[in-house]
């Protein structure tokens, strides 16, 4: 991961740790820290990300990502003056890893090391289903119903603890794939909705945030193991089939284009956010709010149902007839 290949650092001359291609520069390890903290600070100040915050949820799942992104939220909230809330979903992932039982055990870690306020959602407990049970009983693909699970929580739960913001750990490599997804596949409205600040509208009161969004995954991980975060290295047991969506394989040609093109990602995201889309006009903000019959939250309008309650519905009737159909076996 670290190309020191014998590099001195280009501030102190000490040993360098990383070499950044597309800055020319190579980096020991206290002045990378530095480096990459002296950034996210000029990202969120350059992108207003916590402008008018006053209480910032972070959704924390564990991985380098998130865990990085709570401490240097930590750090801002003492900068701006905000306070911080950790939410983190137990999914129920289990698969003979205990996926989920070690991302909640690592998140907590954090929140106690930081002594931040912190919520932990039990999807199990809470809504009667797991992730495990979605990919036995629903037909569409395992992450997509993870992702719309940890949308509709994370939304409802940082709406209930009273967070004006939600910030999320999505990286620069997340974003250039969205971005060249969106392009390949001409939906730029989803990214043009999906930017590093989406402020709060009608149905939805809190702000959404991605501070990381012009930060490289890998410098995240480096950054990670510097400072020696409590984080779980290991993938989630579904991330293979996540792979098989289309957007991670763009992911994965933009890093052969980088390595042959070093700083293609930063431009690919920063051009079309500064650039691409201020000239870009997105018509639908004023859409009009319909609520889920059910859960009472916004929902895609013609629809009297939010996607979340009929996932849990599709779920409910399937455990019941196989609990039926058990009862009738065993019986
Ligand atoms: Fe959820 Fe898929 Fe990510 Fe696992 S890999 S946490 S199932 S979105
Ligand atoms: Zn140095
Ligand atoms: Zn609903």
């Amino acid at each position: 991961m670290a190309k020191n290949n014998g590099l001195k650092c280009s501030i102190c001359g000490k040993e360098a740790v990383r070499y950044i291609p597309y800055a020319n520069i190579a980096l020991c390890r206290d002045h990378y820290v530095e480096w990459f903290e002296k950034r996210f600070f000029k990202h969120v100040d350059s992108f207003r990300i916590f402008e008018g915050s006053k209480r910032v949820a972070v959704a924390v799942s564990g991985g380098k990502d998130s865990v990085s992104l709570l401490h240097l939220t930590k750090m801002a909230s003492e900068k701006y003056g905000f306070e911080v809330l950790g939410i983190t979903i137990d999914l129920g992932i289990d698969r003979g890893t205990a996926y989920s039982k070690k991302s909640v055990e690592v998140a907590l870690s954090n929140y106690k090391k930081l002594g931040v306020d912190y919520v932990i959602i039990p999807l199990k407990e809470k809504h009667g289903f797991s992730i495990d049970d979605s990919k036995r009983y629903v037909n569409r693909p395992v992450c997509s119903t993870c992702g719309l699970v940890k949308r509709y929580l994370l939304n409802e739960v940082a709406e209930e603890h009273g967070a004006d913001t939600l910030a999320t750990g999505h990286n620069l490599d997340d974003m250039a794939q969205y971005v060249l997804s969106a392009y390949v596949h001409g939906n730029l409205e989803y990214v043009l909705r999906n930017g590093p600040v989406i402020p709060a509208r009608p149905g939805y009161p809190v702000k959404k945030v991605k501070p990381l969004f012009l930060t490289p995954e890998e410098e995240i991980l480096h950054y990670a193991l510097i400072k020696g975060f409590d984080f779980i290295y290991d993938p989630c047991p579904y991330s293979s089939e996540f792979n098989r969506v289309s957007k991670e394989k763009l992911g994965l040609i933009i890093k052969k284009i980088e390595k042959e093109y070093p700083g293609f990602t930063l431009g690919l995201v920063q051009t079309f956010e500064k650039e691409v889309k201020p000239k870009m006009h997105y018509t639908k903000e004023t859409q009009e709010i319909t609520k889920c019959k059910i859960c009472g939250r916004p929902t895609t309008p013609g629809r009297d149902i939010c996607s979340f309650c009929a996932v849990k519905m599709k779920i409910y009737e399937s455990l019941h007839r196989s609990d039926g159909l058990k009862k009738a076996h065993n019986g």
